[in-house]
């Protein structure tokens, strides 16, 4: 049993949730069915996921107002990674939190998050740590052409990162990144990117998703397919999370992904909360990530993490395609978040579902040609 549960989280029906986007706001969605009600903090003025809750504007680090969000709500969670660890941990001492900020604070900075994965014999790409100039040309020594240089902290989406192809690549890197603390590590020549998505609850049910292929554009994900990997890996992979989720006595949802090198799995990173890559479990699963995570959090017994339909996840950077036109295509459920479009900016998602997989990639070829830009080209990645 957590240490946390004893408190108010069983039956609670009150969430806070510490960031307003559109992972707060799904949740949101997901959880007002169950009779629950949000409040999410957030910085910004328009969060999206207003559209599901109240909002009270203030910034992460402010713990006073993380106190004041705890006060309102019988059980909190977060929608966004960097939170500062002070600040869940300032909000824990009046409500509970899920998952804890041990779970928060591990996945922050790449150093110790692999340390953490190597001690539980979790493989991670080859890395070094990197400071000074010094330190990158050791690493380079170490681990050779090409590599990729990565902020410790804050990075996502591929920010904060840079290639090394050749040593004509080193300055432009250095210049890029020097200034913060940083890990080099070897670039993986992967097979393809998954990710697995799982749920442990409060009495420790554990369940994982399928896992799913995922297909990454300058460092942002484009596309989710899940179903298409036999049992051994399913398991090998579910293996490695349950070893995370047991690790952290976790409570919720945790996102962990993968390179897939021949049949061996290395982990590039993992996320304490909801994921992108999981976001076809809302139209093809029994209950979606978003669902069973409120399940987690509020004490509920968890939902089937099943598969109940082929199917694919488009996911909208910058724009959106025609709505009329993409929504002419059977099987295809439109997820709008609400959020002025802005180049590089997550605004939407769109996931196709088919009763057969031949059904899934002719629907998707449809959509890609709707959505044009790269799309036909990554989607032929995966169905050649
Ligand atoms: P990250 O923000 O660390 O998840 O990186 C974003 C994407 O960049 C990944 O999904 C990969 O497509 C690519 N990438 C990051 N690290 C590596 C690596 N060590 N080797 C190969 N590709 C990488």
């Amino acid at each position: 049993m957590n240490d946390q549960a004893g408190q108010k989280a069983p039956h609670a029906r009150k969430v806070g949730v510490l960031g307003g986007g559109q992972l707060g706001r799904m949740l949101g969605l997901a959880g007002i069915p169950l009779g629950c009600s949000f409040v999410f903090l957030d910085p910004a003025d328009d969060a999206c996921a207003g559209a599901a809750g109240d909002v009270l504007q203030a910034g992460f680090a402010d713990e006073a107002a993380a106190r004041e969000l705890a006060a309102l709500v019988d059980v909190a969670t977060f929608d966004f990674e960097n939170v500062p660890e002070s600040t869940a941990r300032a909000l824990q001492e009046i409500c509970p939190l899920y998952p804890a900020p041990d779970a928060l604070g591990a996945g922050q900075d790449r150093v110790p998050e692999n340390e953490l994965l190597t001690g539980l014999g979790i493989q991670v790409p080859p890395y070094h740590k990197v400071s000074t100039r010094t330190d990158l040309l050791e690493g380079l020594e170490i681990l050779g052409y090409p590599a990729v240089l990565k902020t410790r902290r804050l990075g996502y989406d591929g920010k904060g990162q840079a290639v090394l192809r050749d040593p004509e690549d080193r300055e432009r890197a250095w210049q890029k990144l020097g200034d913060a603390e940083l890990i080099l590590e070897s670039f993986v020549p992967f097979d393809a990117e998954c990710s697995l998505v799982a749920v442990r609850g409060l009495d420790g049910d554990t369940r994982f998703w399928p896992l799913t292929r995922n297909v990454h554009s300058n460092g942002i994900l484009k596309l989710s397919l899940p179903g298409v990997f036999d049992e051994a890996l399913q398991m090998k992979a579910a293996e490695k999370v349950g070893a995370m989720l047991e690790h952290f006595d976790y409570t919720g949802v945790l996102t962990v992904e993968f390179f897939l090198v021949g049949s061996e799995l290395l982990v590039n990173e993992f996320a304490p909360r909801v994921h992108n890559s999981g976001h076809w479990t809302i139209d093809g699963s029994d209950c979606s990530q978003f669902e069973n995570h409120v399940r987690a959090i509020t004490g509920l017994p968890l939902g089937e993490t099943n598969q109940v339909q082929y199917s694919l996840m488009f996911n909208w950077i910058g724009e959106m395609p025609d709505r009329q036109q993409a929504m002419a295509i059977e099987g295809l459920h439109w997820h709008d978040y609400g959020k002025s479009p802005r180049p590089g900016r997550k605004i939407g998602h769109a996931t196709l579902t088919a009763p057969s997989m031949e059904k899934l990639e002719t629907r998707a070829f449809r959509l890609a040609e709707i959505a044009g830009g790269e799309f036909p080209a990554l989607l032929k990645t995966i169905f050649d």
